[in-house]
């Protein structure tokens, strides 16, 4: 028999919770169940990132991500504050390693201008201030918004308003396929009214299932992240360089964990199947196909740039290859401090495959039964208060 659910969820990270709170704050009455095929929920890309809270100056006024992120930002900062979370307010330094990278700071600036985010541009000097270890060229970008937390610790306290809230949680139960609205799982079946799909780098495998994705692929780049021993001399404020605005990704940067740890990166490494961490952990041997031959077409092809990032980016597999990147930004990073890799992360990339592009904004598709969260990239994290929201409005559309 199968049970029934108002909402069916697919996928127990920071969108799919939020998403499930959004759903039964609306809707008292009906019945909300999020499935997650983990033990237990944020086990992918919302508990193995930065955990940066980013500020919203990266994004075109245009966007999705610009609409979302200052406001994503303040919120999950107060969020923090309220529920006595571990924050880091130590705000953010974007610094030049050229004059060539001048104009692309210049830039940013425009843009959080634009996007209403408090933003100060500054001289070396001043930046030596706030941050003695920086390395600028000329001026930097200063963004005191930005905060850091323990993303592991913000998606248990979200599980805990879901249940409290009246969600139904069900992780080790993964979605497998549908008939109709009869919802197929590792658990048995759910007749569900409306589902939604947040399942991260697999959505657009369960989106397919319904019609949707059809231009679409999405693709694993692997975040790798280095550790400097907690002894060594201390960085107080996150350390960003200028990045390649034509690309989603921010470069390797200097992040202060809520524990007060310096970390390196993320690298933006392509990975060979979804959840490609480590060794031959999480092989699936049809999914490896499809993403290493598509892999290939894009690095002969050269799309989007692909061949120059892979190998930029295969190289950090390298430890003195990360720190040496690292040292562009701060002075004194020594190897011998960098002995720790941290737990890698993937990132789900979207291409649009009739494009042969990366998709740069959030994205998703959606009908009166179903909605797919598609480009849930970063930062996705920072925006998930006002993102979910902005999804369940195109929800009660869609649905009608
Ligand atoms: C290395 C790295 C660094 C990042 N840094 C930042 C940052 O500093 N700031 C920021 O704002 N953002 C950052 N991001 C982005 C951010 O982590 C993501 O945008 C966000 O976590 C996406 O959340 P999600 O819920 O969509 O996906 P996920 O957290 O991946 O959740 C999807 C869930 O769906 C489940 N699932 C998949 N398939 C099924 C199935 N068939 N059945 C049931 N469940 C299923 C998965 O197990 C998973 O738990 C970073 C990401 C990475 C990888």
């Amino acid at each position: 028999m199968a049970e029934t659910a108002d909402y069916l969820i697919v996928g127990g990270g920071i969108i799919g919770l939020n998403l499930a709170l959004v759903a039964k704050t609306r809707n008292p009455e009906s019945s909300v169940v999020l499935i997650e095929k983990e033990p237990s929920c944020g086990f992918h890309a919302s508990g193995r990132n930065s955990g940066v809270l980013h500020a919203g100056f990266y994004y075109t006024a245009d966007s999705l991500k610009a609409r979302f992120t200052r406001d994503g930002c303040k919120r999950l900062t107060d969020y923090c504050l309220q529920r006595g979370l571990q924050i880091n307010q130590n705000g953010k330094l974007v610094v030049a390693r050229n004059e060539g990278e001048l104009k692309d700071l210049d830039e940013l600036f425009l843009r959080g201008k634009k996007n209403g985010v408090q933003l100060e541009e500054i001289s070396a000097r001043d930046a030596r201030q706030i941050e003695p270890r920086a390395r600028t060229y000329e001026r930097a970008l200063y963004s005191p918004s930005t905060a850091a937390v323990d993303p592991s610790e913000v998606v248990r306290s979200f599980l805990s308003d879901a249940i409290e809230l009246g969600v139904q949680v069900r992780t080790d139960t993964e979605y497998i396929g549908r008939n109709g609205s009869d919802i197929r799982t590792s658990r048995g079946s759910f007749s569900a009214g409306y589902v939604i799909n947040a399942a991260g780098v697999y959505a657009d495998a369960i989106a397919r299932d319904f019609g949707f994705a059809k231009d679409y692929r999405i693709l694993p780049f692997k975040g790798l992240y280095l550790y400097q021993d907690a002894d060594a001399p201390p960085v107080r404020t996150a350390i960003y360089p200028v990045p390649n605005l034509e690309q989603p990704f921010l470069g390797v940067h200097l992040t202060v964990t809520v524990g007060g740890r310096v970390k390196l990166g993320p690298t933006a490494t392509p990975a060979f199947w979804k959840e490609h961490y480590r060794g031959m952990a999480n092989f699936r041997l049809a999914e490896m196909s499809e993403v290493v031959s598509r892999e290939a077409l894009f690095f002969l092809r050269d799309d989007f740039s692909f061949r120059r990032l892979a190998i930029r980016e295969l190289q950090k597999y390298s430890r003195s290859h990360m720190v040496r990147t690292a040292g562009e930004l701060a002075e004194g990073l020594k190897l011998e401090h960098f002995s720790q890799w941290g737990r890698p992360g993937i990132r789900a990339q979207l291409v649009n495959i009739t494009k042969n592009k990366l998709v740069m904004d959030f994205c998703y598709e959606a009908d009166k039964n179903s909605f797919h969260v598609l480009n849930s990239v970063s930062p996705a994290f920072t925006c998930a208060l006002p993102f979910t929201e902005h999804i369940f409005d195109q929800i009660e559309i869609s649905a009608g």
